[in-house]
């Protein structure tokens, strides 16, 4: 049987939060929830299955706020998918999703795959019927015909359109909805820097979201685009490429979280076995999206750790990579911690659920050997990885 509660002791414990380790601390978890955090010798520890961290390292279970995890990190997922039933992709979809938890990463925001296959693969997680990480997820996304990653999403011309289709993914149990502002990279025929749907088509988009208390997220790379996205309040900015300082500072005054999602990027260069279209594009990008996230760092802007994974050769263990970008842009590790867990957690909107190590919240957390703010590489090495108060593996 599986011990409900647990309790961990002597640990140095990087809560998400605050800027300090706390030392000699302990952490109580009962029923998958963390019920109290505190220092020195815990008392009334009857009933509790004891585990000594001495040495040892406790953080967030890492969020990553921007996956595809109908895509399986090949050098070209989309063609592994085409031709398959939904079925099957969803159970792709589940597989990917264990892949990731088993990394540390326990919660992730599905930003696009085709019809409800990532929300049937939520609902059996979420509700704890299959273990996997939390899944926040967006459905199909919402984009012109024709447009980015058409073959996930709901393609939509004119307002009336874009207003049918959110008020759609909503039905169908969105939660929250992606948009496609402009044209990207992994889509044959378009320019990144090239607006997609307009600003009354984003407008529309962002005004029945609202309705229903959710959010919207905008694929985002060039510049008129972003512009577009700000004007009608979208809550996250994916990718950001083109962003300059005008549209950071805009983002930095309206509390616009940025999802950078950096390592893919990269990627994307990394070999000929990507689409010719897509390696002549990424090219491109790759030092114009470096010097963006170190303006937006500069200036301050909210950064939330994503990776695009399952992108092509991009699979999940990228997102440590991700974290070392972020390092080399200017973000300091425990910046990078914070991005990665209660920053995170805020972009998703479920800060109050997960993102830190305190009382009332989840209890996902990661057990390491080596101080992470001394290097993030570590947080690849082997750790213990809780969620919901269970032990993964
Ligand atoms: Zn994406």
């Amino acid at each position: 049987m599986l011990t409900t509660r647990w309790l961990l002791k002597n640990c140095n414990i990087i809560d998400g939060l605050t800027d300090e380790v706390h030392e000699n601390a302990f952490i109580k978890i009962e029923n998958g929830m963390i019920t109290e955090v505190g220092q020195g010798e815990p008392t009334q520890t009857g009933g509790f299955e004891i585990i000594d961290c001495t040495g040892k390292y406790v953080l967030p279970g890492l969020i990553d706020c921007h996956v595809h995890l109908v895509w399986n990190g090949s050098a070209d997922p989309q063609s592994v998918i085409n031709h398959e039933e939904n079925d099957r992709i969803a159970l792709e979809a589940y597989k990917h999703a264990l892949d990731t938890l088993r990394l540390g990463i326990t919660t992730v925001r599905d930003l696009g795959s085709p019809d409800r296959t990532v929300l049937h693969v939520r609902n059996v997680i979420n509700s704890n019927l299959l273990e996997g990480p939390t899944i926040i997820a967006s459905g199909a996304p919402i984009c012109m015909t024709g447009g980015h990653v058409y073959y996930l999403g709901y393609e939509s011309d004119g307002a009336d359109e874009v207003r049918k289709n959110t008020r759609r993914v909503l039905k169908e149990g969105a939660d929250l909805v992606k948009v496609m502002a402009t044209g990207g990279i992994y889509t044959k025929g378009e320019d990144p820097g090239s607006v997609q749907l307009t600003i009354e088509e984003l407008s529309a988009a962002k005004e029945e979201a609202l309705k229903k208390n959710k959010k919207v997220a905008a694929h985002a790379d060039g510049l008129e685009g972003i512009m577009n996205c700000l004007e009608v309040g979208i809550d996250t900015i994916e990718h950001g490429i083109f962003a300059d300082r005008q549209a950071l500072e805009i983002m930095k005054k309206q509390g616009t979280f940025l999802v950078p999602t950096m390592a893919v990027m990269r990627q994307l260069t990394s070999s000929p076995d990507i689409p010719a279209f897509a390696l002549e594009k990424a090219k491109k990008v790759v030092e114009p999206h470096f010097n963006m996230l170190k303006e937006a760092v500069q200036i301050g802007v909210k950064i939330a750790t994503g990776t695009d994974c399952g992108s092509p050769l991009t699979p999940p263990v990228y997102y440590f990579d991700e974290l070392s970008i972020m390092h080399e842009a200017g973000m300091s590790q425990m910046d990078v911690i914070k991005a990665s867990t209660s920053v995170a957690a805020e972009c998703l909107g479920i800060e109050d659920q997960v993102g830190s190590v305190s009382a009332g919240k989840q209890a996902d957390l990661l057990i390491v050997e080596k101080n992470p703010l001394e290097n993030l590489n570590s947080l690849r090495d082997d750790k213990l990885i809780m969620k919901n108060g269970v032990f993964v593996k």
